[in-house]
């Protein structure tokens, strides 16, 4: 399923032209336009999943497995030195564009985003931890 007024949708469909570095029946691979580094592309399905909690896994496997092919591919093409896979769910976790995707980020050591792509880090008091471990403990 397509959605009506949605940015990947429509590149993916190839209704707007985009640089597409790789594409099969279900993907299309397309390079970012405002880049976090040199070479920053992004894994878009076909169909409309709105993110990661919508997406069938079987195509989340396929993402994955996508992932996995290109990372080595720019790996070897741009000499990168390190490389950041990025899925963005919802908007308090940076998500702008709401057609799941997934960002394949080439690392450089001179980038200069050595101190972004990364978090604070908390400190927890035990019991907080318990508490977290003890709410995420047996999956359903
Ligand atoms: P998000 O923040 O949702 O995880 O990532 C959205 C990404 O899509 C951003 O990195 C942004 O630069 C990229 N983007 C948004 N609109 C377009 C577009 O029209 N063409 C391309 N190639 N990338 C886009
Ligand atoms: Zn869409």
């Amino acid at each position: 399923m397509k959605e009506e007024n949605c940015i990947f949708c429509k590149i993916a469909d190839g209704e707007i032209p985009s640089k597409t570095i790789y594409e099969d029946e279900e993907f299309r691979v397309i390079l970012d336009i405002s880049p976090a580094t040199k070479g920053h592309a992004l894994i878009i399905p076909k169909e409309h999943y709105a993110d990661l909690y919508q997406i069938p896994e079987e195509t989340a496997a396929h993402a994955m497995k996508l992932a996995k092919k290109l990372a080595s591919h720019m790996t070897k093409r741009l000499g990168c030195d390190g490389f950041n896979l990025v899925q963005n769910n919802g908007e308090a976790a940076g998500q702008t564009v709401f057609h799941f995707h997934m960002h394949l980020i080439p690392r450089y050591h001179d980038d200069g985003n050595q101190d972004k792509l990364c978090w604070n880090h908390l400190t927890l008091e035990p019991e907080e931890l318990e508490d977290m471990f003890q709410k995420l403990v047996d999956i359903d």
